[in-house]
């Protein structure tokens, strides 16, 4: 781990993929760089910038002037903020903008915000005249340590979220810190949620320190940085070493199978965001790990104490208007896996920061697990 940053010391991680590897630059103030780093990476190219409603609002204009700055010319493509705006609608009118634009191959596509406009943007730059470079500037915590970094794009499906993608990996990707202080309190904390897998999944030094330091992080020191850092950091190496997920990509997972399910059970609304989701899926994992004796239970107990000390859900009571039963929450983690011999492959622990693959697992016994859960309400 490296040592916490002094403020305005970006620090820069790169995501090592061959002719197509990339710099991560993370850090208060970072944004000023943007218009200095394009016209390095890409002389005389002319920007459109994509970004929701909310962050335009916040955003745009200090965006725009770096860019004016540094000579860049650039037009805007403002959508409505929220998940909502992964749809083929959204996605149709953000490509025909950028046509309109006439942004070619040699311009660039800014996503600013957060992973909605990430995905969006960036599945957009994917599929325009076959293929647009594009810039990553998350706005979002969730954005900066996970959804904009490793080049997963795309819209949700009627049948489901993320179905229509590309893999598309940013030229650049710009986090700066000090854009999480207009982010709201609750949207800051479901992000944390990634933060936090970081370090359950595989680096339990990570873990403790984030027990020591999360209020810092919340707060906005120097450790807020320092989290992002090493959360890239993982991120980028795990990316680098297995862009298609073949393989240990898989563990960024962590959380995600029971998250999946819940988030689906609550309707992808804003009773259960998708990092509290995340976050609530982590908490069960630890404890059906430890209910199968993989480890031990004041383990499964400490990873659940310090997720829920920062506030983030996790039991199924926490769930504002409660949650689907038992067979309702199989058959959603069956629509989201794939059943291989009738057994289920799930992100287990053997302790913290020690995910593996368990490609065995009984649905059985989930179910009955699940069931327990939901008679604790
Ligand atoms: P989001 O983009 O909807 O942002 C959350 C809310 O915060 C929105 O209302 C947004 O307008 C607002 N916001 C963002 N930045 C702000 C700022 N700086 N100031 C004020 N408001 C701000 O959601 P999210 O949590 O960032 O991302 C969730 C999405 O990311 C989901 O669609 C999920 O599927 C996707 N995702 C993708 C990947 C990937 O690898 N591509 C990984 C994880 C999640």
């Amino acid at each position: 781990m490296t040592a916490p940053l002094r403020s305005g010391d970006p620090t820069i991680v790169n995501v090592a993929l061959a002719d197509r590897a990339y710099d991560i630059v993370i850090g208060r103030g970072a944004l000023a760089s943007l218009g200095a780093r394009i016209k390095a990476l890409r002389p005389g190219a002319k920007v459109a910038i994509v970004s929701d409603e909310n962050v335009a609002a916040k955003h745009m204009a200090a965006t725009e002037a770096v860019l004016k700055n540094a000579g860049i010319e650039s037009s805007r493509i403002v959508v409505p903020a929220g998940e909502g705006s992964k749809s083929y609608a959204t996605f149709e009118k953000v490509c025909e903008a950028l046509i309109a634009a006439r942004i070619e191959r040699d311009d660039l596509v800014v996503a600013l915000g957060g992973g909605v406009i990430g995905d969006l943007a960036g599945y957009a730059s994917a599929s325009v005249r076959r293929g647009l470079d594009f810039v990553q500037v998350p706005t979002s915590l969730l954005a900066q340590v996970d959804s904009s970094v490793g080049g997963k794009t795309g819209i949700n499906s009627k049948q489901g979220k993320n179905l229509i993608g590309a893999f598309h990996q940013p030229v650049l990707v710009i986090a700066d810190t000090a854009l999480l202080d207009t982010l709201p309190e609750r949207e800051f904390r479901a992000g944390y949620a990634e933060v936090a897998k970081y370090g359950l999944l595989g680096d339990g030094a990570f873990f403790s320190w984030l027990e020591a330091n999360w209020q810092d992080v919340f707060a906005g020191g120097s450790s807020r940085e320092h989290s992002i850092a090493v959360s890239c950091r993982a991120k980028a190496g795990v990316v680098a070493r297995d862009e298609r997920e073949s393989g240990e990509r898989a563990l960024l997972n962590l959380g995600h199978t029971f998250g999946h399910a819940l988030e689906a059970g609550a309707g992808f609304s804003d009773r259960l965001l998708h990092g509290e989701a995340v976050a609530l899926g982590m908490a069960l994992a630890f404890e059906f790990s430890a209910r199968k004796g993989l480890l031990s239970a004041a383990d499964a107990e400490r990873a659940v104490r310090h997720l829920a000390a920062t506030g983030l859900p996790t039991h199924v009571r926490d769930v504002p208007g409660g949650v689907p039963d038992a067979d309702a929450l199989m058959d959603l983690i069956f629509q989201d896996k794939k059943v291989k011999r009738g057994r289920l492959t799930f992100i287990l622990v053997r302790g913290i920061g020690e995910a593996f693959v368990s490609p065995d697992v009984d649905p059985a016994e989930v179910r009955g697990f699940l069931a327990e859960k939901l008679a604790q309400r």
